[in-house]
């Protein structure tokens, strides 16, 4: 399944929506409004988004909510928080939200284009109609389906923390740095906090750690970043 460049902006002031609709579309995205979190889950259920750009205060539930609710329905739809309060990014970063970016506004809408296309490429499949699937001792990653497996069992994990688990499983033994991540992740004209890299880590660690507490698979090279530990020799890759 390709993505089909489908946009939901979920945002109550009228004036954000449009700019917004004007420079997405200008770029070739389809554009869906709602001026409200609950329109907003009624079209993501409804149609097939692929990205949702969501504002955080919004009349009746917020967008905190729509973002928890958005993520165990639909946990592979990649979501981009927008947001006026520098206060709210520390609660963005919280481990239970999973959202994949954010933006402060007001955004320009270059940067608005670009990192809709960063998320967009994390969530790209191969466009080969075969399954590559990778295996590392109890795990198992599928890039074309974007499955992950640990003992056979299905992890669910976000557009972005796939793609940190693909650079990790293609790289084993590499140390990371969170410059590296971010720039190979979000792309160099990320201009965010790296906080957002531990953020993704903790919570991938919190998904395929036996202990989160005591990660044997993710380690942490400090003062540097992240490492997957070296492949125990059971790897292989294969190619159907
Ligand atoms: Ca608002």
């Amino acid at each position: 399944m390709l993505l089909n460049n489908n946009i939901l902006i979920v945002e109550d002031e009228e004036h954000i929506r449009k700019f917004v609709r004007i420079n997405l579309e200008g770029n070739g995205f389809n554009v869906w409004e709602a001026d409200t979190g609950e329109k907003g889950l009624e079209i993501v259920r409804n149609e097939e988004i692929d990205v949702v750009l969501l504002d955080i205060m919004l009349p009746g539930i917020d967008g905190f909510q729509v973002c928890k609710i958005l993520r165990e329905e639909f946990p592979s739809i990649g979501i981009i928080m927008l947001t006026a309060k520098s206060q709210d990014i520390d609660k963005i970063m919280g481990l239970e939200y999973g959202t994949d970016d954010y933006m402060v506004k007001p955004f320009n809408p270059k940067e608005l284009v670009l990192r809709v296309k960063s998320l967009m490429r994390r969530m790209e499949k191969p466009k080969y109609n075969q399954s590559e699937i990778i295996i590392d001792g109890p795990f198992k990653i599928d890039k074309y389906s974007r499955k992950f497996f640990k003992k056979e069992k299905d992890v669910e994990l976000t557009p972005t923390e796939f793609s940190i688990m693909k650079l990790f499983v293609e790289n084993p033994g590499k140390a990371f740095s969170r410059d590296e991540i971010l720039n190979l992740i979000w792309g160099e004209d990320f201009i965010g906090d790296s906080k957002i890299v531990d953020v993704n880590i903790r919570r991938l660690r919190s998904k395929i750690e036996d202990n989160p507490s005591e990660p044997i698979y993710i380690e942490t090279v400090w003062g540097v970043g992240y490492r997957w530990k070296e492949s125990s020799g059971e790897k292989n890759e294969k190619k159907y």
